[in-house]
């Protein structure tokens, strides 16, 4: 029998491939692209694309397409046959290597924030080839960047490649003054873990506000929630058993490194985590993890949620972004050494990013703000708006004996001096490490813990790798200039202690008290998307982007444009279905319960047991003053929506925050009463403890 990890990457053009169908020659210079992350050498692209069509014919494929990641959030893709017409009405099969490095998709439907005119509706995709091909139906994707006719970026992953370019220039001017025999790039690594919600198909189909905006607009909590704590770690289903068993073969197919899965906090939610690899293919996968887990739930009747916050009242959705830097020769520069000289490495390159984190938190909380991030933030469930850095107490330790150049915890004679004095071992992975910190050292990475579950992670990764090469920038050019490298070093990392420790917080994130230490110490709180967004055109933002060649200003602007129209039109869809819920489904709904009580009421009076009716007159009263407020509430919202008229997008994207989600929360609260004394059997709509239990 076929050993279940046999079939890994069986659908992916990856290394063993390549030497088995390209000649030696051609195979060494694409492996060379690939580990250099240049482009392709035109001279190859016919072999390779002859070679890779060759397989994926053999896989069943019909066509091919370019797969990228537009401004949308989601994946898109164009496909188009292998099949080409020749004189006398043959036709062939056709794969050249223009077709495999360039496409051009017809643009002019993606965001672009104004950058494109669409007199000039031309974009085109390029192919990255650090990330492997792959066979999924019978089209052979080819992952590729996204730009407009005057290669301005109009996706995520283009400017993670340049974030990813721009961290490896700054860390190679670092590593120089280490031992950096045979290293020849570092390059940036990211393993997601993946949360997601698993529900009935039929009782989705049943809801308009899941169907639409991807979560319950109404929705009184079920009797039972996740009180117990019953559902972290517990015993998985039968049904999601096999879903998740499914989706394993086809992620392995696919090539990606699914690992660990478990089930989550709330009722029904669970997770995937893969291995981590290169940030870039690890978006790629990640992008394939959540389109095979949607698709293959349909297979088995179930819907898979991605959304943030698709329930009130229990946990939503994140996704962990892992993250670390490495080099080509796998050594870990966020990871502790043995000497002190490796030790001194690991304190600087934690120095960049704890300056990093510390001047650029307002990009970071930019890189997560999403209109569905924003019901899970600052919740008591998910790190709090505000970005600090948890490091755990051994490492704070240390670092406070540097800074105050005394011995650590006592335990010596003389000060901690960097690359002179061994730093003590402490537990590399924390069990009881702090699960409320937004951004966490695990003891050779950091755990990104903000970002939403349906978002790229591509962002984030481009918010971090900028960041940290910005910092490694400013400390090669001190060391560049230095005479006396490594006392330059131990001052580095004690001044960046000094002057960046209001970032570290290894406390509660949860508790109130926070906010307010938070804002002693100065730190940004943006506690809504609209709010985060206005300072992503900061002149110290934009700076930091364009002097590291990763987005330039028409970039930044066009954005920042995309992103506040994605936030309104998310809020503006959500008021315009509750809207229609409450008036097709739910009035009517409760018009007919309160009839029924009415005709009951009747019925008794008329053969005279007044008496009996008291309750029925009560609930009656109830249920009337309840719709007389819908009925306001839901004209409160039509007046809301009406006045959303501001020429500036972030002025109407602040609108929606502050009047339209405030008018929603109204109308869903009385909905919300009603629901709770309707009888069953009139409410429109599948309750809250059907959608959570019903999946066995
Ligand atoms: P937990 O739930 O305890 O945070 P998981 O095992 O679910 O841990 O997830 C840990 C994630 O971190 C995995 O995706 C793993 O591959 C990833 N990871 C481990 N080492 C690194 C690294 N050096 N760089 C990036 N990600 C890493
Ligand atoms: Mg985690």
């Amino acid at each position: 029998m076929e050993k279940f990890y046999e079939s890994f990457g069986a659908h992916v053009f990856n290394d063993k491939e390549m030497k088995k169908r390209l000649t030696d020659e051609t195979y060494q210079l694409l492996r060379k692209t690939i580990k250099n992350g240049k482009e392709l050498d035109p001279s190859i692209a016919k072999d390779v694309a002859n070679a890779m069509k060759e397989w994926a014919m053999e896989m069943g494929a019909t066509h091919y397409s370019h797969w990228f990641q537009p401004l949308t959030g989601e994946t898109a893709e164009k496909h188009d046959g292998f099949i080409e017409s020749q004189k006398g009405g043959r036709v062939v099969a056709e794969f050249s290597g223009k077709n495999l490095i360039k496409g051009e998709p017809d643009a002019s439907s993606f965001p672009s924030g104004g950058l494109r005119d669409t007199f000039e509706a031309r974009g085109y995709t390029a192919w990255d080839p650090t990330s492997y091909v792959f066979v999924k139906g019978k089209t052979l994707y080819i992952p590729t960047i996204f730009c407009s006719y005057n290669g301005e970026a109009l996706d995520h992953k283009t400017p993670l490649l340049r974030s990813m370019d721009a961290l490896n220039k700054q860390a190679m001017r670092i590593l120089k003054y280490f031992d950096n025999k045979g290293i020849d790039h570092v390059k940036t690594t990211a393993g997601p873990e993946q949360e997601y919600f698993l529900i009935d198909k039929d009782l989705y189909e049943k809801r308009k506000d899941l169907m639409f905006t991807g979560r319950t607009l109404f929705g009184a909590m079920a009797p039972k929630g996740q009180e117990f704590d019953d559902h972290y770690f517990g015993v998985i289903k039968t049904k999601v058993a096999k879903f998740m068993e499914d989706l394993n073969s086809e992620l392995w197919q696919l090539g990606v490194l699914a690992k660990t899965e478990h089930n989550e906090v709330a009722p029904a939610q669970h997770e995937l985590a893969t291995i981590f690899l290169t940030c870039n293919v690890s978006t790629d996968h990640n992008h394939i993890v959540m389109e095979t887990m949607k698709k293959v739930a349909q297979k088995h009747g179930l819907v898979c949620l991605l959304h943030e916050k698709p329930f009130a009242g229990v946990n939503g959705s994140g996704k962990h972004n892992n993250w670390s830097i490495k080099t080509d020769t796998d050594i870990n520069l966020l990871e502790p050494g043995d000497t002190p000289s490796e030790n001194a490495r690991f304190l600087l390159f934690l120095s960049a990013v704890i300056k990093a984190v510390d001047e650029y938190q307002d990009l970071l909380r930019i890189s997560v703000a999403t209109a569905g991030n924003d019901n899970r933030l600052g919740a008591s469930e998910a790190p709090p708006a505000i970005v600090s850095i948890f490091l755990g107490d051994e490492l704070t330790a240390i670092l406070e004996a540097i800074e105050k150049d005394v011995p650590y915890q006592g335990k010596s004679k003389t000060p901690m001096k960097v690359g002179v004095t061994s730093i003590p071992t402490f537990p590399k992975d924390n069990t009881d490490r702090n699960r409320t910190s937004p951004f966490a050292f695990t003891g050779n990475k950091f755990e990104f813990r903000m970002p939403g579950s349906s978002q790229s992670i591509a962002t984030p990764n481009t918010v971090l790798n900028t960041a940290v090469a910005e910092e490694l920038k400013k400390f090669a050019d001190v060391l560049d200039a230095s005479k006396d490298v490594p006392a330059t070093i131990h001052k580095l990392v004690k001044e960046t202690i000094k002057e960046h420790k209001r970032i570290i917080f290894n406390g509660n994130g949860y508790d109130p008290s926070w906010i307010k230490e938070a804002e002693k110490r100065g730190l940004s709180n943006y506690p809504n998307t609209p709010l985060a967004l206005k300072h992503y055109t900061d002149k110290k933002n934009v700076d930091l982007y364009v002097s590291n060649g990763v987005l330039s200003k028409a970039e930044i602007e066009s954005r920042y444009e995309v992103y506040l129209g994605t936030y309104t039109k998310t809020v503006a869809l959500e008021a315009r279905t509750m809207l229609n819920m409450a008036k097709k489904d739910i009035m009517p709904a409760v018009i007919e319960y309160s009839g029924m009580i009415s005709k009951d009421l009747k019925l008794k009076k008329d053969i005279a047991l007044g008496f009996a009716t008291d309750y029925e007159v009560a609930l009656l009263k109830d249920v009337s003053s309840l719709s007389s407020g819908l009925y306001l509430a839901t004209l409160d919202l039509e007046k809301a929506l009406a006045k959303a008229e501001m020429k500036d997008a972030y002025e109407l994207a602040l609108y929606h925050h502050d009047v339209v989600l405030a008018a929603m929360a109204k109308l869903r609260d009385v909905a919300d009463k009603l629901e709770v004394i309707v009888g069953t059997e009139y409410w429109p709509m599948p309750d809250y403890a059907k959608l959570l239990f019903s999946v066995k």
